[in-house]
C-alpha cells in the first residue's frame, strides 16, 4: 500500500521514533509547530478517523493515554494540545490516522 505513515511503521521511511510497542508508534513531526510536536499512529493502517470502528475502541483509548504519557515524558507539565485532522475540512494531508500532540508554547483558540 503506498501510504507514507505504512512504510514510516515498516522502517522503509526513517523517523525520530520516540515510542514504539505491538500495536502504535510515535515519532516527531518533520514540519514541527511547536516545541514538542509529535504523532501517535496505530500501526495498522486506518485512513481517516471516520474509518475507526468499534473493534477499535482499546486502540483508540491507547493512543490517547500514550499521547498523554509522552506529553508528560517530552516537559508538557504546563499542558499541551491534542489534534486529529479529518478528511478534506479537517486538513488532513496524510490518510493514515494519526494523533498530533503539541506543547511547550501558548496554544491559542479557535484554530485558523
Ligand atoms: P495532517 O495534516 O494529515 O493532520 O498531518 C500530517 C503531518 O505529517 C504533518 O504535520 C506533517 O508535517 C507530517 N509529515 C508529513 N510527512 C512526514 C514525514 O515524512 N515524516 C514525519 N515525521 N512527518 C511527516
Ligand atoms: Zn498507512
Amino acid at each position: 500500500m503506498d501510504c507514507l505513515f505504512c512504510k514510516i511503521v515498516s522502517g522503509d521511511i526513517p523517523a525520530q521514533k520516540i515510542y514504539e510497542d505491538d500495536q502504535i508508534l510515535a515519532f516527531n513531526d518533520i514540519s514541527p509547530q511547536a516545541p514538542v510536536h509529535f504523532l501517535v499512529i496505530p500501526k495498522k493502517h486506518i485512513s481517516t478517523l471516520n474509518h475507526l470502528t468499534a473493534d477499535d475502541k482499546e486502540l483508540a483509548g491507547h493512543i490517547l493515554l500514550t499521547a498523554q504519557h509522552l506529553a508528560k515524558e517530552s516537559g508538557c507539565e504546563a499542558g499541551f494540545r491534542v489534534v486529529m485532522n479529518c478528511e478534506e475540512h479537517g486538513g488532513q494531508t496524510v490518510y493514515h490516522i494519526h494523533m498530533h500532540v503539541l506543547g511547550k508554547r501558548q496554544m491559542t483558540w479557535p484554530p485558523g
